[in-house]
Parts: C-alpha cells; sequence; structure tokens
C-alpha cells in the first residue's frame, strides 16, 4: 500500500483533478488517496463560519453560494452534460449535492452560540474536504480508476479539541482498517484534515492538516511509502518566492524535516513527520506537475548531510512581551503559569527568549489575541504586543548570512546556537 496526498492548490480545477487521475491511475498494489479542499476553498468557508458566528444567516449562505459555484466548475470540467448541452449541463453527482443541502440545512436552522465556535467551525469547514473527495472518487471511478470513498469521519478517531483535534491512533487503527477491509477496488479516496470524536462529532486538525492525516493512514496501514504531491521541484532550502537563490535538496532525514516544518517552512505540516518515523516509512515530496520526476525524499538515513543553510520565513508574528507585576523573577516563578494561557487559547508560540524579570515571544497570530493578553494580565503580568512581525530562521547559517543578517536593520529580537540564527522583525519579506 502507498498513500498519496493532494492539496488543494493541486486540485483547484479540472485540469488538476484530471493531472490527479493521470499520476494515480497506473498505480498497483494498494493506493490511499488524501485529498485536501479543492483551492481556497476552506478559506472561503472561514468566511462562512465568521458570518454564521454572527448571526449573518444571508451572508453565509450567499458564501456557501459562491462555494457552491466554484466547485460547479469544476464538475463541469470533469462531467460530460446530458444530451448536447455538454459539460456545460454536467449534473451535481448526488452525494455532493447531499452535502450541500446538509450544509445549506445548518446555515439556514441551526443558531449557534460563540462558546461553540470551534465546533461548528468543524461541522461547517470539513465540508470542503468532503465535497473534494466527492467529486473526485465521483470522477476516478467515471474513467475507469475504480475507488472506495472513505468517510473519514469514521476512520479517524479523534479527541474533543475541535479545531486541532488530536488523533487516537489506537481507535483510528481499528475504524480504518475496518474502512478498508473487504475492499474490491484497491484505491481508496479519504478526506485529509478532517476525523470525529468517539460519538460522531466532527473534527479538523489543524489547518494544513491534510499532510498530518496521510501520514496517519500510512502509519496505520504499514504503507511502503507516502508520497505528497506540490507545485515544487521537491524540497528547497528556502522559499523561491522569497529568497530567489534556492536551491533543491534530493534527501533530508526526519530530523531536518522537523526542524524545517516546526521553524515554518510550509513543505509538510509538522505533525507530519512523527507518524512516519515510528514506522520508518519514507515520505516524497513530488512535483505536481511532473509524475516522472522523482522529488525529495525524508527518511530515517541518507547518503551525506544537507551543505545548504535552510532560510524559513514565517510571517504574521506577534511579539509578546511579559513582565510579571510584582518584579518577580520570570523564569522561576512564572514560567509554569504562562504556559497553560497559551494553550487554553490554542496560540502557537515559535520562538521564547527569557531575561531576568522579561519573557519574549513570538507566536502565530490570533483572533483571541485581545483575550489572551487580558488573561495573562489577569495573571498579574504587563503585556506588551507588537504585530506584524516576522520569524526568520536560517539553519545551518555561514559566516556571509551571519554577516549579512545581523546588520539588517530593525531587528527586534535575535537568537543564535551554534547551527540556527533566529531573527524577528518588522514583516520585510525575505531579503
Ligand atoms: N483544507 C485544509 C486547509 O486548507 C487542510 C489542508 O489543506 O491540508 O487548511
Ligand atoms: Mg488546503
Amino acid at each position: 500500500m502507498k498513500v498519496y496526498k493532494f492539496g488543494g492548490a493541486s486540485v483547484r480545477s479540472a485540469e488538476g483533478v484530471k493531472n490527479l487521475k493521470y499520476i494515480v491511475e497506473d498505480e498497483r498494489g494498494g493506493l490511499f488517496i488524501i485529498v485536501s479542499a479543492m483551492g481556497k476553498t476552506t478559506n472561503a468557508l472561514e468566511v462562512v463560519v465568521d458570518h454564521f458566528m454572527a448571526g449573518r444567516r444571508a451572508e453565509a449562505l450567499a458564501e456557501w453560494t459562491a462555494v457552491e459555484a466554484y466547485h460547479a466548475t469544476i464538475i463541469e470540467g470533469l462531467f460530460e452534460g446530458p444530451g448536447d448541452s455538454g459539460a456545460k449541463g454536467a449534473k451535481t453527482p448526488a452525494g455532493v449535492q447531499k452535502l450541500y443541502d446538509e450544509a445549506r440545512g445548518i446555515l439556514s436552522t441551526a443558531t449557534p452560540t460563540e462558546n461553540d465556535f470551534e465546533k461548528w467551525y468543524d461541522a461547517l469547514v470539513s465540508f470542503g474536504e468532503l465535497i473534494s473527495t466527492s467529486i473526485i472518487s465521483e470522477y476516478l471511478n467515471a474513467v475507469g480508476v475504480r475507488n472506495r470513498w472513505v468517510d473519514m469521519r469514521r476512520a479517524m478517531v479523534t479527541d474533543q479539541k475541535f479545531k486541532y483535534a488530536n488523533v487516537d491512533m489506537e481507535a483510528s487503527t481499528v475504524k480504518l482498517r475496518e474502512a478498508v477491509a473487504g475492499a474490491d477496488v484497491d484505491v481508496f479516496v479519504g478526506q485529509g484534515f478532517i476525523g470525529a470524536t468517539p460519538s460522531g462529532k466532527t473534527t479538523t486538525l489543524g489547518r494544513e492538516g491534510s499532510d498530518y492525516s496521510a501520514a496517519v493512514v500510512a502509519s496505520i496501514l504499514d504503507a511502503d511509502s507516502v508520497a505528497i504531491w506540490k507545485d515544487v521541484i521537491g524540497v528547497l532550502n528556502a522559499d523561491p518566492k522569497i529568497f530567489p537563490e534556492s536551491t533543491f535538496i534530493p534527501e533530508l532525514t526526519y530530523l531536518d524535516a522537523v526542524e524545517l516544518a516546526f521553524s515554518g517552512a510550509q513543505i509538510i505540516h509538522p505533525k507530519t513527520i512523527k507518524p512516519l518515523q515510528n514506522k520508518n516509512i519514507p515520505l516524497y515530496v513530488r512535483p505536481f506537475g511532473d509524475k516522472m520526476a522523482p522529488g525529495s525524499v525524508i527518511r530515517g538515513q541518507i547518503a551525506a548531510p544537507i551543505e545548504v543553510p535552510i532560510l524559513i520565513l514565517k510571517r504574521g508574528q506577534v511579539l509578546l512581551q511579559i513582565r510579571p507585576r510584582d518584579y518577580s523573577f520570570v523564569l522561576e516563578e512564572k514560567v509554569g503559569e504562562i504556559f497553560p494561557i497559551f494553550e487554553q487559547y490554542n496560540v502557537k508560540v515559535n520562538l521564547v527568549q527569557t531575561s531576568a524579570v522579561n519573557m519574549s515571544l513570538s507566536i502565530d497570530k490570533t483572533r483571541r489575541l485581545d483575550e489572551l493578553t487580558r488573561a495573562l494580565e489577569g495573571h498579574g503580568f504587563f503585556v506588551t504586543r507588537d504585530e506584524g512581525m516576522e520569524l526568520l530562521t536560517i539553519r545551518g547559517y555561514t559566516e556571509p548570512y551571519l554577516e549579512r543578517y545581523s546588520r539588517v536593520p530593525g531587528i527586534y529580537l535575535a537568537q543564535r546556537t551554534r547551527k540556527i540564527l533566529r531573527l524577528m522583525r518588522k514583516e520585510a519579506g525575505g531579503q
């Protein structure tokens, strides 16, 4: 068994879905395909959720209609319409229509409360993956790639941490193996990013979580390998849109990949590596536009260590500076109090630096920033914050890099170990 994962950008159009078919059509010996929501659907659904939560039903439904219209263009590009009307008349597959009706039902009748934000978020945002996989599974069956659609809400069992759910590996092992058992096909199509609690409430695993889904599926099914198909030739040492002098890295260890992912490289979701490393399953990052190219491979042993410095820029950061009002030492007395608060507000902390009475943190921008700040103040801390920051990580930096980046203006915070240089500054965009 192999696992292939296709992201939203790859399946954003009918051509993309046809290319997916071209990639999977000659696979033999079992293939589990994990797919994200098409294009920018998840972002659009987040807007639906915002309207819905604020009681703006009409706006929520209008935005939802736009989501349906977007998928209609893809459906038209994939399926023949009846009679002479060609693709224009292509009918929405019944399974997809059912999902549309279900979502419309929620948007027109349910009355959400702010406390349940995360629950409603998951209930609605998960439609993106449900719709994309329904269309793709239907299409593949129509063009001769016989497959089974797997409802990951019945296969991926998670805890109750809505919007950032954790997978229960043991329970999921039982459920996922059941879901693939006795199939008369050897291709499966399932949703990335989503799961459900043991009582069946839909959950999501955190934005961009489809890579992680692929890793969990691979681990549970003891796959031979996982491939993440992306719009890149493989893993690069830097984002070419930001750093023009980027180069291709053919091989990485799991540890390299974890460090890369945690410091904000957009190649793979940080949680992806662990399940694969545990079972020593290699992870390929392959170019969606070139089925024949090998891409990069991430595995336990590699022939030679990476020689180029790796540059990662994480935008949308907030620099928080926290100081106890009573001037007690941050380190000794208060550190244990601070982190549970971040945990409570689901805030990702990307860097920490402490001094005697001060703690500086780089965190992802969150809609609950004000609440978080108040909570910290409630615990007796002074809080200052700078928004619109970016965090640059250079792993394996060399002298010229040190020279260049130590001198760039406007650095708010710098951290340096033997291998890693990290800088925080106002968003400038790389260079
Ligand atoms: N569709 C989800 C997102 O955009 C999950 C994913 O793409 O991995 O965050
Ligand atoms: Mg996506």
